[in-house]
């Protein structure tokens, strides 16, 4: 081993800012469970060696000299060290500076932007691992020497974590004859990962399943085998069992909670495969990252081909796992793979049997069916948008909150089979809460009713529920929208029956709509109201209101329509003003017109269009009232 040997003629960088922050985190973490910092440097060799063993398809000659793909963990507890081994890819000069000074994964760096505090950062390294820098939980000073494979020149990369690192040439003889090897001098209070003994116990723990083999070595001890990198997903699910998965997930998918899902299969016939996939029941730090990656592996005869094939669509983006292709070429090109029918067709089965097993729990695990649809039920909803073929097999998985369901996650059959008399559609509220779609005086009529109302607060809502065609032949209509068509389902009795007589509210209609001129596009009764005297609706055809406002957060305000202003003729005011219409005295509602309008605004969570006219009209009445 090289004893601290940087040389004056080592070149110094600086950390990536973001590194440094990260950096700062693991070394005054709170968190008390370092052992992880054992997995990231594993599983960043056995990423290396797949690398290899990919790249050598096309170039066999990179293996030329030692064929073996294997990782091997040095312990020397007299010197307080610890090494990770491993015959991989390696790291140029330019990959060192690149790879391990900076922050690459978009996860990480979602990760730095949510923390608040080193406290909960502590925990949340924990719970995600933040790779290569976890080192410097347990290390005084890091060391890697890496020789690239297929070329003549080996470089090491030190540091101690302290704002900058150095970057050397070392002598081939100084470095491993290919691969990596990262060398760990521990802190005092680390000492403990020096020992041969704690190194199998979390190899076993954590990385039992990573696709190379492991072993360990002692100082000047015989090698052993620690694990034996076969493929977990390729033995037959009788043979595995659940603590088996458990851990091979925590391995392939780089978490720490327990899968919600398990799914094992192999297919046989036209195209042979065999799946390992799971649902985690955390979610990933970059689940709404715009790029909605996943990460399912592709393998092709036990060769990882890459992470990023996009075998599932988008909304499924969560699943975790191994897909291992019996068929397809191996020297296929990653490109290639983006319209690749084999894939294609696999993409396609391996989603069914996903959203199938998905399905299954509702029954059998309603936990674990619960924990997903909380966790992913907003990603399971851009399937409905996007992939209309689906939607039958989607509206059966998910669920909802509803005005009348409480807390209960509601299915549409749960909603549809509680249909009261006359009921024809599906009632739907936008909103940016359950709160604030509780409150909305455009609901009263279906409360009063008994009316049961899905509570549609993801971004994504607005978008499928205006394409969706209706389900088991019901349509989906929003309480904010169109007319109400409440008129032939049964009110309670005693409910709304002091009404202002039509012809007067027709007279008060007529003079509303004169006084508010273009800023609406119509006035009429509703029976949407029961406590309220007014509120703002959506004309029949065209964008919810909710909608409209998302989609103009997002495109501009180019939509701008122009809303229904609805009375409620049981409501005192409006039958004072109706009167008041009758009798031909239309000051009054002139003057009542503005504020009327403004009050519906401010009811669906907007200013009045003229606050300032809406104030003095306001000073104006209660002046007269006090008079
Ligand atoms: P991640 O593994 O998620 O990319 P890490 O922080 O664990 O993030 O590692 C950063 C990068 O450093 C890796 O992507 C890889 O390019 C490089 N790297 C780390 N360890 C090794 C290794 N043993 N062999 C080759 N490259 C490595
Ligand atoms: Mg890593």
């Amino acid at each position: 081993m090289n004893e601290h040997a940087t040389s004056p003629s080592a070149e110094h960088h600086a950390f990536q800012a973001e590194v440094s922050r990260l950096l700062h985190l693991m070394v005054h973490s709170v968190y008390s469970n370092k052992d992880i910092f054992l997995r990231e440097l594993v599983s960043n060799a056995a990423d290396a060696c797949e690398k290899l063993r990919y790249s050598a398809l096309s170039e066999p000659g990179l293996l030329a000299g030692d064929e073996t793909l294997a990782i091997t963990i040095e312990t020397d507890e007299a010197g307080r060290r610890l090494a990770v081994v491993d015959t991989g890819i390696g790291m140029s000069r330019e990959e060192m500076i690149d790879n391990l000074g900076t922050i690459a994964r978009s996860g990480t760096r979602a990760f730095l932007e949510g923390l608040k505090d080193a406290r909960e950062g502590g925990a949340l390294i924990g719970r995600f691992g933040v790779g290569f820098y976890a080192a410097f939980m347990v290390a005084e000073r890091v060391r890697v020497t890496s020789r690239k494979a297929g070329t003549e020149a080996a470089h090491a990369w030190e540091s101690d974590g302290k704002g900058e690192f150095t970057v050397e040439p070392v002598a081939l003889a100084d470095a491993p004859a290919r691969g990596t090897r990262v060398e760990l001098f521990l802190a005092e209070d680390a000492a403990d990962y020096a020992k041969d003994a704690t190194v199998e116990r979390i190899v076993r723990a954590y990385s039992a399943h990573v696709p190379v083999p492991i072993r360990g070595r002692a100082r000047d001890g015989e090698p052993r085998e620690v694990a034996d990198g076969s493929a977990l997903w390729m033995k037959p699910k009788a043979s595995v069992g659940p603590e088996e998965y458990r851990e091979f997930y925590h391995t392939v998918a780089d978490a720490f909670d327990d899968p919600a899902l398990t799914v094992h299969y192999r297919a046989e016939g036209r195209h042979e495969y065999a799946v390992l996939v799971f649902v985690p029941s955390q979610k990933p730090f970059d689940l709404f990252d715009p790029a909605r990656k996943g990460r399912l592996k592709l393998y092709v005869r036990r060769v990882f081909i890459t992470d990023e094939a996009g075998v599932l669509p988008g909304w499924l983006r969560f699943v975790r796992g191994v897909i291992d292709s019996e068929d397809l070429p191996l020297n296929i090109s990653r490109e290639m793979l983006q319209t690749n029918p084999i894939l294609e067709a696999i993409g396609r089965n391996v989603t069914s049997r996903v959203l199938s097993e998905i399905g299954k729990l509702a029954d059998s695990d309603p936990e674990a069916f619960g924990r997903i649809i909380e966790t992913f039920g907003p990603v399971l909803k851009e399937g409905l948008y996007e992939a209309p073929d689906r939607r039958d097999e989607l509206f059966k998985l998910v669920r909802f909150r509803t005005t009348t369901g409480g807390d209960a996650w509601r299915s549409l059959a749960d909603v549809v089979k509680d249909f009261k008399e006359n009921q024809t559609a599906i009632y739907y509220a936008l909103g940016e809460s359950r709160q604030q779609v509780l409150a909305s005086p455009q609901l009263e009529g279906y409360a009063a009713r008994g009316l049961e109302v899905l509570v549609l607060t993801d971004p994504v809502d607005a978008f499928w529920v205006r394409t969706a065609i209706g389900y088991d032949g019901k349509p989906f209509r929003s309480i904010t929208q169109g007319a109400a068509d409440l008129d032939a389902i049964r009110l309670p009795e005693g409910a709304g029956e002091e009404s202002a007589p039509p012809e007067d509210v027709a007279r008060l209609v007529a003079a509303l709509k004169e006084a508010l001129g273009d800023k609406v596009s119509d006035v009429r009764t509703s029976a949407r109201l029961a406590a309220s005297a007014v509120c703002l609706v959506a004309p029949e055809f065209g964008l919810d209101r909710l909608a409209e406002k998302l989609m103009s957060r997002h495109e501009g305000n180019r939509f701008d329509m122009k809303p229904v202003l609805e009375i409620n003729p049981s409501h005192a005011l409006v039958r004072a003003l109706a009167a008041k219409a009758a009798a031909g005295e239309l000051e009054p509602v002139r003057a009542a017109a503005p504020l009327l309008h403004g009050q519906a605004r401010i009811l669906d969570g907007e200013a009045p269009d003229d606050p300032a006219a809406f104030a003095q009209a306001m000073s104006t009445l209660m002046e007269k009232g006090l008079a």
